[in-house]
């Protein structure tokens, strides 16, 4: 009885969230929000551009602050929608800058409860990256990876993942006339963004929910509104092969892969989607990503796992295995998580690896990790709630229990 009721519940949000949300749109899909609102169709366009301009350059978030848009018309599109963002359940802010949101996405569908994910910014220097989900939990399953043992997945919609980079400049005061938040952990200069890097590194493999990511990029993108460019986002993929050369044709942007091992042996191990496209087929299709050249290189991360990948003759492979490829090696030291079943090389090995990869000519920077003290570096995404679940579920389980007795 009460599962009924909350499928109930969930059938009529899904129904609601899906026809007022408008942050996070596409132009077909403002467009027809106008249509069925009754503009005209020569007034469309326009109309759309004002709005767009409003929600991504501007980031309104209420309707009435469109001055240029006709009350009337502003009166029914406050009455059929809205330009909420999705919740946000937690701020977390590390001591180093690092912030995490935890962030609830309203139903997607009519047998969908909504979903957790969770969304991470770096700041430095010269740059502030936004690491963004394209899915609850993965199906890939690698075997270092906290997200791939998450039981739930679905994708993400193109706005849940365009509501994330929302998020994070309304946090950050990055729109304009915002004000940043007054720990002074946000980096500010000279015409410099808050959110200047996207990397899609969160939970969920981008490639296998390609439309949406797709969708999402060219909203981003978009010179009238957010207006990222495309060489400042990365789309990091376990190797997907036959998406790949569509993400460098349809999108245009950087390319990460998730190597982590130099023979296929090991990487059917690691990463079990290696036994559908093995290194060879993975690296064919980097050879052949369009726009890859020693100017826009692809990314190549590597995971330094104790005792399984990280020996000098690997590095040695490594660098024998990308001859010929426009590469950068990302050296990630191993994040553990808990009942993880590696550990992380300790740090004169991966000083080790990293010197044979640079003297054969690639920067190596090795990742430091960041936000270590909220559990936001790649592949702890998610942990704390997910134990929170468990916790709630063994809970609850006791209590079935007892109430059986
Ligand atoms: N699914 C995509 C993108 C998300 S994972 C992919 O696999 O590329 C982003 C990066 O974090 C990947 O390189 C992934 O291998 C790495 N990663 C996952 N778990 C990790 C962990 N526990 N420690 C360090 N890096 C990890
Ligand atoms: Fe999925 Fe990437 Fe984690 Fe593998 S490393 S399980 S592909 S999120």
């Amino acid at each position: 009885m009460i599962e009924a009721r909350v499928m109930t519940s969930a059938v009529s949000a899904a129904e609601e969230h899906a026809s007022v949300r408008l942050a996070g749109a596409t132009r077909s899909e403002l467009a027809r929000a106008l249509a069925e609102l009754g503009v005209a169709e020569g007034e469309r366009s326009m109309r759309v551009s004002q709005l767009w301009h409003w929600i991504y350059h501007r980031g309104a978030r209420e309707f009435s602050a469109m001055r240029n848009i006709a009350k009337p018309l502003l009166a029914k599109l406050a009455e059929r929608h809205e330009l909420a963002r999705p919740e946000v359940v937690t701020e977390q802010v590390s001591a180093d800058g690092t912030r995490k949101w935890l962030l609830r996405m309203p139903p997607a569908h009519a047998h969908d409860k909504g979903a957790e994910i969770e969304c991470v910014y770096i700041p430095e220097s010269d740059r502030g990256t936004l690491c963004v989900s394209s899915q609850v939990g993965c199906t890939l399953n690698c075997t270092f990876c906290h997200t791939g043992t998450m039981p739930l997945v679905r994708n993400l919609t193109t706005a849940e993942i365009v509501g994330q980079v929302l998020i994070a400049r309304d946090r950050l005061g990055d729109f304009p006339g915002g004000t940043p938040p007054p720990d002074g952990l946000v980096p500010s200069g000279e015409g410099m963004r808050a959110v200047s890097n996207i990397v899609f590194m969160g939970m969920g493999e981008p490639l296998y929910n390609f439309g949406a990511v797709r969708d999402a990029i060219a909203i981003l993108t978009d010179g009238e509104g957010l207006s990222l460019s495309k060489r400042r986002i990365t789309v990091s993929t376990s190797g997907v092969v036959p998406e790949m050369e569509r993400l460098g044709a349809e999108c245009g942007t950087m390319l990460a892969v998730s190597l982590h091992a130099t023979n296929n042996a090991l990487r059917d191990k690691l990463v079990p989607l290696n036994r559908k496209y093995p290194i060879e087929r993975v690296l064919q299709a980097c050879r052949g990503y369009p726009g890859a050249s020693n100017a826009r290189r692809i990314t190549f991360e590597y995971v330094m796992l104790k005792g399984v990948n990280d020996t000098p003759a690997e590095a040695k492979a490594l660098v024998r295995l990308l001859k010929g490829v426009p590469a950068k090696i990302n050296l990630i030291p191993f994040n553990p998580w808990p009942g993880s079943p590696y550990e992380c090389s300790d740090w004169e090995t991966i000083e080790r690896f990293s010197e044979i990869v640079f003297n054969a000519g690639y920067a190596s920077p090795v990742r430091t990790p960041r936000g270590r003290d909220i559990l936001a570096a790649c592949g702890q995404l998610k942990s704390e709630t997910e134990k929170l679940r468990a916790r709630a579920r063994i809970m609850l389980e006791e209590s079935l229990v007892v109430g059986q007795d």
